[in-house]
């Protein structure tokens, strides 16, 4: 049912004759749309904190002028929307970059096993906070593989804080590492599961797409900009890995990358 477009174009021939050529564009016309819905998107996430500043501004030179409890609270709030609109054009930057890298293959070996010890341990505080408990499990260190171990990175933090922001209520989280062969050679998997209340399978599908999101509300709640998750897909695929996303109304969802080790 997909829309299918074609650009014609007609040569004379000879006498009484003409050429046409019909050109397949539905992938560039697609991509023109993509491109489309993405500025729309992007210039609506940020519209949004920046309209609530100009509006906290303008109290704070009126109504709020004489009342420090309410400038506080008033300011408070800005902060906190500034902060967002931090966080939303850090993750546009990263996301361009991988985007733009994603033919060119990581050279440098690292650890893997170190890297999620070091992500475990920056959630750490995070984790605690929103009580929940964090265990590594399976295959141990060292894990050597090609990759870029800042991105890696990334992609660990964005999954063990969405298991802890939005599966948290289940109280752990549980990373699993355990070798899988890749059609193309060994691999290491990264399992990283939480206990919460799971994400219904139409959206599965759709969660890695920039901003997109089960629950708009609660994930700006929850300082989420909707580019966690296209940031991960950017990074495996650009380490020639693999996404799996597993989940279970009411038992949970299992965030599953493996990485090639050669
Ligand atoms: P966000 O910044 O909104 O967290 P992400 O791209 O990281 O953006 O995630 C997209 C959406 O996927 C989230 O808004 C949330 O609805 C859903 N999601 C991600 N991880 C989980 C999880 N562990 N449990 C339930 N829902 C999740």
């Amino acid at each position: 049912s997909q829309d299918i477009a074609y650009r014609v174009t007609v040569a004379p021939a000879a006498e009484g004759h003409a050429i046409l050529t019909f050109e397949d564009v539905t992938e560039a016309e697609q991509m023109g749309q993509m491109r489309r819905d993405f500025v729309a998107n992007v210039s609506h996430e940020l519209r949004t904190p920046l309209t609530a500043l100009l509006g906290f501004i303008e109290t704070l030179r009126g109504a709020a002028r004489d009342d420090p409890a309410a400038r506080d609270r008033f300011l408070a709030i800005m902060e906190r929307e500034a902060g967002r609109m931090n966080r939303l054009i850090g993750d546009l930057l990263q996301l361009s970059r991988v985007e733009s890298e994603e033919r060119i293959r990581p050279t440098e070996r690292v650890d893997l096993h170190a890297l999620i010890t070091g992500a475990v341990a920056t959630l750490r505080p995070l984790a605690e906070s929103a009580g929940v408990v964090v265990e590594v499990t399976g295959e141990p260190g060292p894990l050597p593989l090609p990759g870029d171990a800042d991105q890696i990175t990334q992609v660990l933090v964005n999954l063990i804080e969405n298991a802890v922001k939005y599966g948290g209520a289940g109280g752990r989280v549980d990373i699993h590492i355990a070798r899988e062969a890749l059609p193309r050679g060994p691999g290491i998997r990264v399992e990283v599961a939480d206990q919460g209340e799971g994400i219904d399978p139409i959206h599965i599908p759709r969660l890695t797409e920039r901003f997109y999101r089960v629950d708009g509300h609660r994930s700006r709640e929850k300082g989420g900009t909707g580019l966690g998750l296209a940031i991960v897909k950017h990074i495996v695929q650009r380490h020639r890995g693999r996404i799996r996303i597993d989940s279970e109304r009411g038992k949970g969802s299992t965030f599953t990358f493996i990485l090639p080790e050669t």
